[in-house]
Formats: structure tokens, sequence, C-alpha cells
């Protein structure tokens, strides 16, 4: 017999967990409001070219982990792995900036990339994240970097640490390139295949490698930081001077590169001391050019993106908000088909005015219905049997108090919402 299971890497949510997901993203929403932040929606899938010219051929998420596939108009299309790129299509397709020279968006959707399935990283994952689009301002880039973490300490974690990096702009990274290929020049035949074809093509990308032997040749390695251009070292300088006058500390990273190589400028991380040392909770950073790359006019912006699977990590060690299942208010008992029919009518009233209440459809006695009841958390119970019907009554029962009494049935709607209201809070 075939039986199936998840597919490699993802997972389900299941109703116990969405209590915590709900929550979370709530959260998450409230604070992305609070800074006025604005929700987008964007499909799940886009053109591949649109990650592949974005995100950099070089990098592994475009080389390695993305779920391409073609359609059967024969158009290439790739599952979402990041969600900076969809919205700057979105930005640039709806002429956004049109409306505001500041356009501040947000989104909480499921991302795809095959990476090796590990605690906390699976291949379809779920991320929120923000884009400060329009503005070269130091102060945009404290402002993401604010909330990235206010969503975090919002949700009671501690243990966080934040690492800087400024990764350059198309003036000074080119020259700190030759440098780091000549720095690395000597070093070669130490570095692993993927390496040697980055040394030509996007040396920065050999900082971000996993490898051990590339990290050992990589160590002593000259730093971004101290190559910076007169701009892109002003524009760190006041990001630094904003965070200390905000008392946000930080650490100054120089391998922090990102996955992705649209970054400009600022690049940061918040990482938790209760993963490991490499698993960043998220980051985000500058991506001045991006924009213009994918066909905008020249617009300056910065963003982060944070996984949820990671976060829940973190919380399950720290402290997860504690999420009490919804009770029910009602739960109808039914016994005999005249009962259902009349049933059928009270729950569909109720259930109008959102009152919460279930029946049964499984054909469960008195017993087993009450029993069902009480695992819900009904408040009330309803019973409706032949006898009561046909004289026009119905059982309300007091779950809590364990009493009941009968009422007519044509009242029970309102006696039940009457009841209700009397009990609320
Ligand atoms: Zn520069
Ligand atoms: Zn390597």
């Amino acid at each position: 017999m075939v039986s199936f299971q998840t597919v490699k890497g993802t997972h389900d949510i299941l109703p116990e967990e969405v209590g915590l997901w709900r929550c979370v993203e709530e959260k998450v929403r409230q604070m992305m409001e609070a800074y006025n932040y604005l929700e987008i929606r964007t499909p799940i899938f886009e053109h591949t070219e649109l990650f592949s010219r974005s995100i950099g051929q070089d990098t592994d998420i475009v080389g390695k982990e993305m779920y391409t596939f073609s359609d059967k108009g024969n158009r290439s299309l790739t599952l979402s792995p990041e969600g900076t790129a969809p919205v700057v299509r979105a930005y640039i397709q709806n002429n956004l900036g049109a409306q505001s020279p500041q356009v501040k968006l947000f989104y909480i959707a499921p991302m795809f990339r095959q990476e090796n399935p590990q605690q906390g990283r699976f291949r379809q994952f779920h991320q929120y994240g923000i884009e400060a689009i329009g503005s070269l301002d130091p102060a945009q880039d404290v402002e993401v970097i604010t909330l990235a973490m206010g969503i975090y300490s919002e949700l009671g974690l501690q243990k966080l640490s934040l690492r800087m990096n400024s990764v350059g702009c198309r003036i000074c990274r080119p020259i700190y390139r030759d440098v780091l290929r000549n720095f690395l020049k000597s070093r070669i035949s130490a570095l692993c295949k993927d390496c040697v074809q980055r040394h030509e093509e996007n040396p920065l990308r050999i900082l971000d490698c996993k490898e051990p032997a590339c990290r050992e040749q990589t160590e002593d390695i000259p730093f971004m930081i101290d190559h910076l251009c007169p701009e892109c070292s002003r524009h760190f300088a006041k990001v630094q001077e904003l965070l200390s006058q905000l008392d946000v500390a930080y650490v100054l990273d120089g391998r922090l590169v990102r996955g992705l190589d649209y970054y400009t400028k600022t690049a940061f991380e918040v990482l938790s001391g209760e993963l490991g040392a490499q698993d960043a909770l998220g980051g985000g950073g500058r991506y001045d050019d991006l924009i213009e790359m994918l066909g905008g006019s020249p617009t300056p912006a910065v963003g982060f993106a944070a996984g949820i699977e990671r976060l829940l990590m973190v919380l399950s060690r720290e402290k997860r908000p504690r999420v009490s299942p919804r009770s029910l208010d009602l739960f109808v008992v039914v016994l005999g088909d005249d009962a259902k029919k009349v049933a059928l009518k009270v729950l569909r009233q109720l259930r109008h005015k959102l009152v919460r209440c279930d029946t049964d459809f499984v054909g469960r006695s008195l017993k087993a219905q009450l029993r069902a009841a009480n695992r819900l958390g009904a408040r009330y119970a309803l019973i409706i049997g032949e006898e009561e019907l046909h004289r026009g009554k119905a059982i309300l029962r007091d779950m809590d108090k364990s009493q009941q009494e009968e009422i007519d049935l044509n009242e029970s709607v309102q006696e039940v919402c009457d009841r209700l209201a009397r009990r609320s809070p």
C-alpha cells in the first residue's frame, strides 16, 4: 500500500502549533505597522531570471538551491527563494514610487530553497521581512535594524547579538575585489573547487564559503571595512553613531557578506546565543543598485528578512507565548434525524452571530457527545432529543456547573446568546 509523507525538508504545521504561529505572525504584523510598513503579497513563483539577475549567478542560492521548473508554456519559473526581488519587481511594475518617494513594505510568506535539511532549516520555510525603498539616509538603515531587533525583544528573546559590516558600493567594491584576488592568489590551490571559480568571478563569495579549508585560508584576510570609499565610509560611520545613540549594541564582522550579491554598504545579521554561531536568525542590508538592475529608475533601498522556523526554535528554548486553544461556546447534542434537521438550523443562526459551536456528524451516543463537548471545552451543550423535540423543547446544559434545564427550542438561539453575553468578561 502506498502511503505518502511530506517531501524531504518540508513540514506540516498542525492545528496544535498553529496558535503559536498566529501569535508570532500577529506580533510581527503589529510591530511592522507600528513602524508604518504596509503589507504586500507577491506570487509564490516568479520568472527565474528575476532571481538569477538579482541574487547573483555565483551564489549558493542561484547555483544550487532554487526550485526551478518549466511550465507548459516552456517558461522557466522559480519558487521564491527570498522576498526582496519579488517585492522590488512589484514596486517597479506597479510604479509604487510615483505615490511617494518613501515606500515601506513588509511581507510574511513561504520561501523555497533546496538546502540540506537540518534543525531549523527547511526547504519550504517561512520568512517575514521589510523593504524600505527610496532613502539613502543612514537613519533609514537604523530604523530597519531597530525594527528587526525590536520584534525579537517584543517576543521576549534574549541573548541576541547584532553583527554589522559594510560591503561597499560599485565604486569601492571592485577595488576591494582586486585586493582580495591578489591576497588569495598564492593560496588558490588550497581553496575548494567552488572558491577557485569564485576567485575569478566573485571573490567576496569566498568569505561566505563554509568549507573549513577556505575558512582557514581566509582567516587573516583584508576586510572591506578598511577599503571603503569616502562616501561608504561616512555612511557606515553614521549608521554606527546612530545605533550607539539608541544604545543598540553591535559587533563589527568583516566576514559578513550575506548570501546575496545585491547588498551594498550596510549588511547586518542578528544571531541568537541559542543557535550555533553560523546560524543567523535573520539579517539584511542596503541594496542601492538592485532597483536599477531590475529595470527601475535608480532608487536606494534597505531591508531585512528573518526566518520564522528559526525564531520558533529559539522561542522553544526560552519562553514561548502561551497559546491556549480556542474553546467552543456550544455543542449541540443531536439524537435522531429530526433533531439533526433542527440542529442544523440552530447552528447556522448561532454561527452567523459568530458563536463558536459544533455538533455530532458521526452518530455518537448521548454520553459520547457530551464527552466530546467536554473535550472541546464547550461552555454549554444544547441537547435536542426526539421526545423534547415533539414538545418544542430542548435541554440547555451548563457544562461547568453540570446543571441543566428545559428551554423553548424556538428561543434557544436567543437564550444561548444572552447567557454567553452575561458570562463574557
Ligand atoms: Zn563605496
Ligand atoms: Zn570554498
